[in-house]
């Protein structure tokens, strides 16, 4: 039996669809090279997760994040809304399930930047999403580009750099990245993220 969403084909659809999960340490630069990556791809779209963390002046509701409250994500995760949730500095973070199904059977690439512990979750409901790991280039940088965030104190600092060594191997240890790239050069990470994806999916495309 056919379901509404397949017989709702678009001119635009194709049997392409892919999710790709973006992870790393805070102050990666994940965010950046995520952007960059949805620019750089044209069926590229980005998943917006809801959260429960503070909205700074720098996000923007609905492009960045969807802010909840906490009654409000409880509802979302006990109906079975989030795709995978995961809790990242005491606040709750998941992405939307609905919206990513839809974009991935409409072909889509769908992107994730998720934590390592949602990343496990995702790889678990659709076992070929692709997962991209960003590294710093060493710890010295790292420490150096969460100081020039300014977005923490100096404890909150040193607690991100400890919580990003330890998620860098939880990484290595989950197996659910195919690529580790080390962020030397933010266009360069770009370029080499775009190139791995593009040929992954003409490599799926002559396997089909
Ligand atoms: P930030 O608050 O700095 O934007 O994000 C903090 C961390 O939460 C980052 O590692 C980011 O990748 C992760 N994150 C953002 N959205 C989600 C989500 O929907 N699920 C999970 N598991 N992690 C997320």
């Amino acid at each position: 039996m056919s379901t509404t969403a397949q017989t709702h084909r678009l001119p635009t659809d194709t049997d392409d669809g892919m999710v790709l999960i973006i992870s790393g340490p805070s102050g990666v630069g994940k965010t950046t090279i995520t952007r960059g990556v949805e620019r750089s791809i044209p069926d590229a779209v980005f998943s917006v997760s809801a959260t429960t963390r503070q909205r700074t002046p720098a996000d923007v509701e609905g492009v960045d994040y969807h802010f909840v409250d906490d009654a409000e994500f409880e509802r979302m995760r006990a109906a079975g809304e989030l795709l995978e949730s995961a809790g990242v500095y005491g606040k709750k973070y998941g992405t939307p399930r609905a919206w990513v199904e839809e974009q991935r059977r409409r072909g889509r690439l769908v992107i994730l930047e998720i934590d390592v512990q949602g990343a496990i979750q995702v790889r678990r409901s659709i076992p070929d999403a692709l997962g991209l790991y960003i590294l710093p280039p060493d710890e010295p940088t790292l420490l150096q580009r969460l100081r020039s965030r300014k977005r923490e104190d100096e404890d909150g600092i040193r607690r991100r750099f400890e919580a990003a060594k330890k998620e860098i191997a939880d990484a290595r240890a989950s197996g659910v990245y195919a690529h580790f790239l080390v962020n030397q050069e933010v266009r360069t990470t770009i370029d080499e993220a775009v190139r791995i994806i593009l040929d992954e999916r003409a490599r799926r495309r002559s396997k089909s």
